[in-house]
């Protein structure tokens, strides 16, 4: 059994983190990905505990203020958090945890945990990001500005995440990503 470790996965909205983390968890065996708490409404097919945890404004804030969360940032007008719980359960039960959250949230996640590998997932451009927003057809045009413009913000962090996967190739890139949570499980620091 490998010891437990922690990534975080960052990238625009429509770099296409959502789509690596599923195909991830189909080869490495020992890899969780943690579900988050949201304010976000529900898109089509998204399902309670499975996708996000579904709050209110009023039961969000009250899970941050108890401490049930790892780290919580607003983003293109909702919040998103972290439960802590199912976190530290399985980072103690030896398992590969992998968060998929925005910047601010990794950065909380760095101060916290220091340990933790942060993975940055870029698309080819801002153009192809566009396209792929205005494609998925589930956000109105005024959230698929808001979305462009935290990109913009988003990628003038990505130095200094650890590691930088540019998501042109979906194979490739999950190559990649799957190379560097199996080197760093293989090898922990500390
Ligand atoms: P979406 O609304 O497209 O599902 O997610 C919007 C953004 O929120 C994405 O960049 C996603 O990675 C981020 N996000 C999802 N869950 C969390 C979380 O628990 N914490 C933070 N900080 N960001 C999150």
């Amino acid at each position: 059994m490998r010891r437990g470790n922690l990534f975080v996965i960052s990238g625009p909205s429509g770099a296409g983190k959502g789509t690596l983390v599923a195909r991830l968890l189909d080869v490495v065996p020992d890899a969780w990905v943690s579900v988050s708490a949201t304010t976000r409404a529900p898109r089509d097919g998204e399902a309670e505990g499975v996708h996000y945890f579904f709050k209110s404004e009023d039961e969000f804030m009250r899970l941050a203020r108890e401490g049930g969360l790892l780290e919580w940032a607003r983003y293109a007008g909702n919040c998103y958090g972290t439960p802590r719980a199912s976190v530290e359960e399985h980072m103690a039960a030896g398992d590969q945890v992998i968060l998929e959250i925005d910047v601010q949230g990794a950065f909380q996640v760095r101060e916290k945990m220091p340990s933790a590998h942060l993975v940055f997932i870029e698309p080819p451009s801002l153009e192809v990001l566009e396209q792929r927003l205005r494609g998925r057809g589930t956000e109105a045009e005024e959230a698929v500005k808001s979305r462009l413009d935290a990109a913009v913000v988003e990628l003038s962090r990505k130095m200094e995440y650890d590691i930088r996967l540019v998501n042109d190739d979906l194979e490739l890139a999950l190559g990649e990503l799957v190379a560097y949570v199996n080197e760093q499980a293989d090898n922990p620091r500390g």
